[in-house]
């Protein structure tokens, strides 16, 4: 029997939109390319993560000079998820109206941060978000309180929160979707990078998924990729699909795309036919454009005659530079406690032997700077010759090199006389997002506040692809927040009772 919705992607986007859905007694159909992750000792290994690249997927992908390279993204059940730090940040308020940044000035998106609140709320209970809002000047108005306590401080990070309050700083708690004593009970590691296996991280697949397929009206089939969307008029009439060897086409009367902002945008390209050249849900030619990926530097802070006792770090933030750092006032973004960097962390991202590896990563803390990369309609994922072409022109770089240089001061006060400083490279496009655009207008955007697309009566984007901007949070809770308010509107517009 033919499903009410298809759902491409059981990531953030596709697992929330699914669990919105599914009390709605609709027959949902979660189509997903990758399988469930199995534990396997690899699982904890950072030799195996960071060295080997175990878990990192086979494909590879061009840059704009052709170059081949494997991709950060991962494909499985729950998605990018699966491997996330799990920091659930909510959009600042501010980040909903124009900014003026160093770079450039933002566009407004077509919804409000309060028409966008409650849903937060929602995905904070989905995802069993740990945190305290209180501390932080930017926090933005909230109608719910965090469904848990933070994450405790470990001694030497709490010791680092005082060194940086005593500069005025405003440290507070990291938002965390982890159950910290369910995560230390498979091994003493920190979580970022780490793939969960055992339920302790709220990922896409142990929470969202997990609600959804509480109900018997919901359906995941694993192993089955997505190869084309079909069109007839304005309608999404299927979706051609790779399953058991196989080529089979599904269709339902609500298509939803959620394979995440670069895949999202690559089906949408492949998707041509003799009246739509430039791809599925095109016609403004916004497809593809505007990628962004957040301005990330990892930050090692070291001091010889100091030691870092701890085991996952990863609890603390503040956001002093996020609205206003700049020399006139302009946002320069958030700073965040890296995870917990290991010799052999250290030693897989950088090259170094083990042994001074080793010797750096016991005697230094590890911090991240997150800066705001801007919407440029040059700035793009391509489809050429079968394959993702992702041409991503980085924006607003004067002002993540004030915030890199201000935190370097900032840690050298603290207490760790030696900031060492890296940025994230552009083969791991963690934080991708903006490719299909979410617009009031038509000609500027793919789809509408409602994440529909402007040129389909059924079709739906439901990930990050949609974010108009980037700001300098990490991106899951508003791919969360959306996909609530997306089920939200497909339940009583498109489904009325
Ligand atoms: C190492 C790492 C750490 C991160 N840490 C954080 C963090 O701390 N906080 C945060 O907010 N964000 C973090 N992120 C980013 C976060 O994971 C993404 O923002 C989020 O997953 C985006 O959701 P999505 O629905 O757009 O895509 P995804 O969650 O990636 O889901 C896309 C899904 O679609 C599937 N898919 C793709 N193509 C097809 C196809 N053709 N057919 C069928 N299925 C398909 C994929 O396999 C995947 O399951 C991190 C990412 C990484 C890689």
């Amino acid at each position: 029997m033919q499903p009410d919705v298809l759902i491409v992607g059981s990531g953030m986007g596709g697992a929330t939109l699914a669990a919105a859905l599914a009390p709605s007694g609709r027959r949902i159909v979660i189509l997903e390319r990758g399988e469930r992750l199995r534990d396997c000792p690899e699982a904890r290994d950072p030799h195996a993560i960071f060295g080997r690249g175990f878990f990192r997927p086979k494909e590879t992908w061009r840059d704009i000079k052709g170059e081949a390279f494997s991709p950060g993204n991962y494909a499985c059940v729950g998605g990018n998820t699966k491997f996330y730090g799990a920091v659930l940040l909510r959009y600042r308020a501010e980040d909903f109206r124009p900014l003026r940044h160093i770079g450039g000035t933002t566009p407004g998106w077509p919804i409000s941060y309060e028409e966008l609140e409650p849903f937060y709320g929602k995905a904070e209970r989905l995802y069993r978000v740990r945190g305290d809002a209180t501390g932080d000047p930017t926090e933005p108005p909230r109608s719910s309180v965090y469904p848990f306590p933070p994450v405790p401080d470990e001694a030497d990070v709490a010791s680092l929160r005082r060194s940086l309050a005593a500069q005025g700083l405003h440290v507070s708690a990291l938002p965390l979707g982890v159950d910290i004593d369910r995560w230390l009970a498979r091994a003493p590691t920190a979580w970022d990078a780490f793939p969960d296996t055992t339920g302790a991280k709220a990922d896409a697949e142990t929470a969202g998924l997990a609600e959804a397929l509480r109900y018997p009206n919901v359906t995941l089939l694993a192993g089955t990729k997505a190869t084309r969307l079909l069109r007839e008029g304005r309608r999404a009439a299927g979706v051609e699909v790779e399953r058991n060897g196989g080529r089979e086409t599904l269709s339902a009367s609500v298509v939803c795309l959620s394979a995440g902002a670069i895949m999202s945008a690559a089906l949408l390209l492949a998707s041509t036919d003799g009246e739509h050249p430039q791809g599925l849900a095109n016609s403004s030619g916004q497809v593809g454009r505007n990628f962004m990926n957040h301005n990330l530097t990892a930050m090692i802070a070291y001091n010889p005659i100091r030691r870092n006792r701890t085991v996952y770090e990863k609890t603390i933030q503040f956001n002093d530079w996020y609205l206003t750092g700049g020399p006139n006032g302009e946002p320069l973004g958030n700073v965040q406690m890296l995870g917990r960097v290991t010799g052999p962390i250290l030693a897989g991202e950088s090259g170094l032997p083990l042994w001074l590896a080793g010797h750096v990563a016991e005697r230094s803390m590890h911090i991240m700077a997150m800066s705001e990369d801007l919407p440029d309609p040059d700035s793009r994922v391509l489809w050429r010759d079968g394959g993702i072409v992702l041409d991503w022109r980085r924006t607003n770089l004067d002002a993540h090199r004030l915030l890199v240089s201000r935190l370097g001061r900032t840690m050298r006060r603290a207490g760790w006389p030696i900031v060492l400083s890296r940025g994230f490279p552009k083969s791991k496009p963690s934080h991708q997002c903006g490719t299909a655009r979410m617009g009031a207008d038509p000609a500027t955007s793919v789809v509408d506040a409602n994440l529909k697309a402007h040129d389909l009566d059924n079709l739906f984007v439901v990930d990050a692809s949609v974010l108009p901007t980037s700001a300098a949070v990490n991106p899951s809770l508003t791919v969360a927040a959306l996909a609530f308010r997306a089920g939200e509107h497909i339940r009583s517009r498109v489904f009325p009772a």
